[in-house]
């Protein structure tokens, strides 16, 4: 088998290794901003868990290597306009936008809603990179150029779709997860609750679709907001994804696995999943070892050091049925810190 090298050595990379070590498949994350020679082989795979990193010595061995999975998709995506005009020409339904360019900037948000939310084109995650605009507001002349504007929408929830597909085309894919962001960041997800099977199609269709065009392999995510019980598609990462860590222990194949096994060309079946799962991170905050006396609870610990509002591991809470996972939740809110109890009424909520 292959070595997959990861660009990156944060959580993303070192989860791949973690699930690479059972099959003793070799997982080396590395530093792509590193000015040093990395070594890499011919026979090597190269994979992603960031999107962005420099022009340096081991930065350039990487984009350069002749197996850097993904080159066109990641192209596509890194950059928010090309994205979603990737979207609008698979006819993916996203929100209304445009690219922001030099001339009345007013006259080009109002163009879009009265409400828009102007994002970075390149670089921005955990809602970095956002500005909120209505009608009557003062445009900033930086945005030019930089930005595009898509309209603010009303949603009633976020769910996303993880899904992977191999060289020969097969595409495999987990059911809908819900998402709860705050400020941009990702709280909390509740996976495996039934959906409508228009939506869980409808999902599977675009992200198949999208994957198709790029000729893409491995793991891809796409976030979405629910309008009125429709999707509407928010973004795409080409990489594992936050709101796919349940599937670590909520299913018997985790999205890191389903990774390995799309670049490794080994067998893609259809990842089982049994119970339900609730997974939340740890934003800014550590663990404590007595929430492992609660059933079905995974603590999973980056190693980073924390600061406020950093995401530093997260938790997630399996169980085969709702009514276990409500207790599981229950037991484990009376024991975390105040300002995490939110994430688990949200939870909660969700199961009701
Ligand atoms: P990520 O960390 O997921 O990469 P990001 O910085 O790329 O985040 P987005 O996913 O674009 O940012 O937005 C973050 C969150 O902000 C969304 O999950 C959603 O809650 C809210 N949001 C973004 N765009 C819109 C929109 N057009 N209408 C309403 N809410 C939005
Ligand atoms: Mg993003
Ligand atoms: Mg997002």
């Amino acid at each position: 088998l292959p070595r997959i090298v990861v660009a990156g050595n944060g959580q993303l990379g070192q989860m791949l290794q973690q699930a690479g070590a059972p099959m003793q498949l070799d997982v080396m994350p590395v530093d792509p901003n590193g000015d040093i020679e990395l070594g890499l082989r011919p026979d090597d795979v190269i994979t992603v868990e960031i999107e962005h990193w420099s022009d340096s010595v081991s930065g350039l061995q990487l984009k350069q290597h002749p197996n850097f999975r993904n080159k066109v998709a990641l192209h596509m995506v890194i950059d928010r306009q090309r994205q979603k005009a990737l979207l609008d020409r698979l006819q993916v339904p996203t929100s209304p936008w445009v690219s922001l360019e030099d001339g009345d900037l007013n006259a080009q948000l109002e163009s879009v809603a009265d409400k828009v939310i102007v994002k970075r084109r390149r670089g921005g995650y955990d809602g970095r990179g956002q500005w909120r605009w209505q009608k009557g507001d003062q445009a900033e002349a930086e945005w030019a150029g930089e930005c595009i504007a898509e309209a603010m929408i009303p949603f009633s929830h976020e769910v996303s779709l993880v899904g992977a597909r191999n060289a020969a085309g097969e595409k495999v894919f987990y059911p809908l997860t819900r998402n709860w962001h705050e400020n941009g960041i990702l709280r909390a997800s509740v996976a495996n609750l039934p959906v409508p099977a228009e939506q869980q199609q409808n999902a599977e269709e675009w992200l198949g679709r999208i994957m198709d065009d790029e000729g893409y392999i491995g793991v891809m995510a796409m976030e979405c907001f629910v309008v009125d019980g429709k999707l509407l598609v928010n973004e795409l990462a080409p990489r594992v994804h936050n709101s796919g860590h349940w599937t670590q222990e909520g299913s018997a194949i985790s999205q890191f696995q389903l990774h390995l096994r799309a670049l490794a060309d080994l067998p893609l079946i259809t990842p089982p999943v049994d119970g339900v799962s609730v997974m939340y991170n740890l934003l800014g905050r550590n663990w404590k070892p007595e929430w492992l006396q609660v059933p079905g609870v995974h603590v999973h610990w980056y190693g980073k050091e924390i600061r406020p509002g950093r995401k530093v591991g997260h938790v997630n809470i399996c169980r085969p049925d709702v009514a276990s996972l409500i207790d599981s939740l229950k037991a484990l809110q009376a024991l975390v810190d105040d300002e995490d109890k939110i994430a688990f009424e949200w939870s909660l909520a969700q199961l009701q």
